[in-house]
């Protein structure tokens, strides 16, 4: 749950209050956002990955945490907390993409190697993979 906004990091972007898919942030009158409806945020991370600077820290719980370390900037600066989900998915310039770090890939064809893994098990990704175009259509409302 989104927990704070460190102000002294924050360059009044805006980005925050545009990708968060519940509406949780209103921008103050200096521009700085404010987490206005904490109790609607869906722990997302999105506000997180999107901010340029890491001022943003969300907290990996659903709900209000109430240790007060989570609010404390110079202790989630210290710790490396701020940004560190960021980091974790590789999302920006310079970062490890957390997809290559993903092995999944692996388990799958071992599990098509063996049989296990059939395609009636996956019908839209049987459909991707055979070019199975009006079936996956079908599938996604005929969009
Ligand atoms: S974690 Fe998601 S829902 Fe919560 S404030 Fe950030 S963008 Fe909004
Ligand atoms: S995305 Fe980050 S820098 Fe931009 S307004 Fe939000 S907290 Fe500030």
């Amino acid at each position: 749950m989104i927990e704070l906004v460190v102000e002294e990091r924050c360059i009044k972007c805006e980005m925050c209050v545009r990708v968060c898919p519940t509406d949780v942030f209103e921008e103050s009158e200096s521009g700085l956002p404010v987490i206005a409806r904490q109790d609607d945020c869906q722990t997302c991370f999105l506000c997180e990955v999107y901010c340029p600077v890491d001022a943003l820290f969300v907290a990996p719980h659903a709900t209000p945490d109430p240790d007060p370390r989570w609010r404390d900037a110079a202790w989630l600066e210290q710790s490396g907390r701020l940004g560190s989900y960021r980091r974790a998915v590789g999302w920006g310039r310079g970062l490890v993409p957390g997809a290559s770090k993903d092995a999944s890939f692996r388990l799958i064809g071992l599990l098509e190697a063996t049989g296990r893994l059939s395609d009636a098990d996956d019908p839209l990704r049987a459909a991707a993979v055979h070019d199975d175009a009006p079936e996956a259509a079908t599938i996604g409302g005929g969009r």
